[in-house]
């Protein structure tokens, strides 16, 4: 799996941010070790946007003018936020894994938050068209994507996360959006089986699975520990890689920065073992 990364994603940051640069850094770092080949997307341009998010949005960060305690005014804002979506982009058309920043699952078509401008996934899974399964793995629901694809017949959004956490949305499913809310620190044992539980419900006759990819369920993570060890991840991994189908990853959140690399890692070692053991091939 080809990893999707620009040194340009670590130029900003706010001192004490958590979604500060260190966590990609020693992300990317750690994959480097291991022998991974790196990508260098182009921005997102504003068609691509446009599928996702409204004119309105687009100008809104293009100018800075919003106010949210969790989303920094950084200077040059709009460049980093489409080269992330690029970054997906690129991440669904080569089968990679995009480890860019700012994350994404937040936005909505019309809103940002909780550190998202815009919403990577969305941007991609729009961009191809095609019938997707979407599972978010981040500690925290994804209620930007889900407001992007609800009733969306083409795509069924997936999400595991820590239950009353931010943004407070994700509570129960509602048609194509199917959330398991899990209590804090719960462990792998319930996060697997509630993870097959979902994927079961989710259905086949998908086309592509994209995932969001966040790693902040890990057990000493400060904002949405579900008591997990870096081994779940491969676990998990597995888990995915056998639905079957062309897969792509893009990165959420994760605020232990030493994590970052060796859960990601666990993650991709998962899928593609995962795959293999699948009944129809990964392309
Ligand atoms: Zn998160």
């Amino acid at each position: 799996m080809d990893i999707i990364f620009s040194e340009r994603c670590l130029e900003y940051h706010t001192l004490g941010h958590p979604e500060g640069p260190a966590r990609v850094r020693l992300l990317q770092e750690h994959l480097a070790r291991q022998g991974f080949t790196f990508l260098e997307p182009q921005a997102a341009q504003d068609a691509d946007l446009l599928r996702v998010h409204s004119p309105a949005h687009l100008v809104r960060v293009r100018e800075g003018n919003f106010h949210d305690p969790d989303c920094p005014r950084y200077p040059n804002i709009d460049f980093y936020a489409r080269l992330a979506a690029g970054g997906a982009l690129l991440a669904q058309s080569r089968r990679g894994f995009s480890i860019l920043r700012p994350p994404g699952h937040h936005a909505g078509k019309d809103f940002l938050g909780g550190f998202c401008y815009f919403n990577n996934v969305a941007v991609a899974v729009r961009s191809s068209g095609k019938r997707t399964l979407i599972v978010d793995i981040d500690g925290h629901h994804g209620n930007g994507t889900e407001e992007i694809f609800y009733g969306d017949p083409q795509v069924t959004y997936v999400s595991l996360h820590r239950i009353y956490n931010y943004p407070g949305t994700g509570q129960a499913s509602r048609g194509n959006c199917l959330n398991f809310p899990l209590p804090p620190r719960c462990g792998k044992g319930l996060y697997l089986e509630t993870l097959e539980t979902a994927l079961a419900q989710a259905g086949g006759g998908f086309e592509e699975l994209a995932i969001s990819a966040g790693f902040d369920t890990y057990k000493e993570d400060p904002l949405a520990s579900l008591g997990l060890e870096v081994d779940a991840f491969y676990d998990i991994g597995c888990m995915l890689g056998e639905v079957g189908v062309p897969t792509f990853a893009v990165l959420e959140g994760g605020y232990i920065p030493e994590i970052m690399g060796p859960a990601c890692e666990a993650l991709i070692r998962g899928l593609s073992d995962g795959a293999r053991f699948s009944s129809s091939p990964v392309s």
